[in-house]
């Protein structure tokens, strides 16, 4: 069965920081009505980080790949994202020690430690207009599509994120900044949502 290789995960995170720096002005709109209009330059500023980490030293196991990325992401930035982000790839990181390799079942443990550290660092759950509503749909596609081959379940997580996304505009934040709008933050997606779908629509699509 294909796995996801320490090649494969790099070049992803590689062209997720083009992905990011071509979409830091969409993202920071997202983030101008219901936040400060930092979410776009957050990403894009560490994700650059993270492109310059692996180009001068490329990781040899995806753990370490993984941790590298938490650890750039949390000094390089500031705001709610960085620490979230961060904690998100550092758990995951933990269960991808020393592989060279990830099979679809081992990526969906990654990222459901990485999901559960994120939640937990929040203090968020589903439904309150933040990245885990991407992310959450996610994680479940991914277990839904195990017996999957794992083209198809990435793109199955990713499709879910989509959905997840735009599911957030009708919601009411109760977490982060969005959250001190109440009401008015009805009626706008959620740009931490939108940044998780595009990183998940790149694994899914490494040529695309
Ligand atoms: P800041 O809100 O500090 O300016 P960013 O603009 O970079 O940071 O990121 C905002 C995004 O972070 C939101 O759109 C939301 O998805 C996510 N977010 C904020 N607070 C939380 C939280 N407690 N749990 C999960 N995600 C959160
Ligand atoms: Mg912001």
């Amino acid at each position: 069965m294909a796995a996801l290789s320490t090649d494969r995960m790099t070049t992803w995170l590689l062209q997720a920081a083009d992905d990011l720096e071509q979409a830091k002005t969409m993202l920071t709109e997202l983030d101008t009505p219901i936040g400060d209009s930092d979410h776009g330059v957050n990403m894009a500023r560490g994700f650059a980080a993270v492109r310059d980490k692996l180009r001068a030293a490329p990781p040899a196991d995806v753990g370490s790949l993984l941790k590298t990325v938490a650890m750039t992401l949390i000094s390089t930035v500031g705001g709610a994202s960085g620490p979230l982000y961060g904690t998100f790839f550092l758990q995951a990181s933990t269960k991808a020690t020393g592989k060279t390799s990830l099979t679809l079942a081992e990526w969906t443990e990654c990222f459901e430690a990485g999901l559960t550290g994120l939640m937990a660092r929040g203090k968020a759950q589903p439904g309150e207009k933040t990245m885990v509503d991407a992310l959450a749909p996610a994680l479940e596609a991914l277990k839904a599509a195990a017996a999957q081959p794992l083209e198809q379940a990435l793109a199955a997580a990713a499709a879910a994120a989509a959905q997840g996304m735009v599911a957030t505009i009708p919601l009411q934040a109760r977490k982060g900044r969005a959250s001190y709008l109440g009401e008015r933050s009805i009626g706008h997606q959620d740009p931490g949502a939108t940044s998780s779908h595009l990183l998940l629509r790149r694994l899914a699509e490494p040529a695309g």
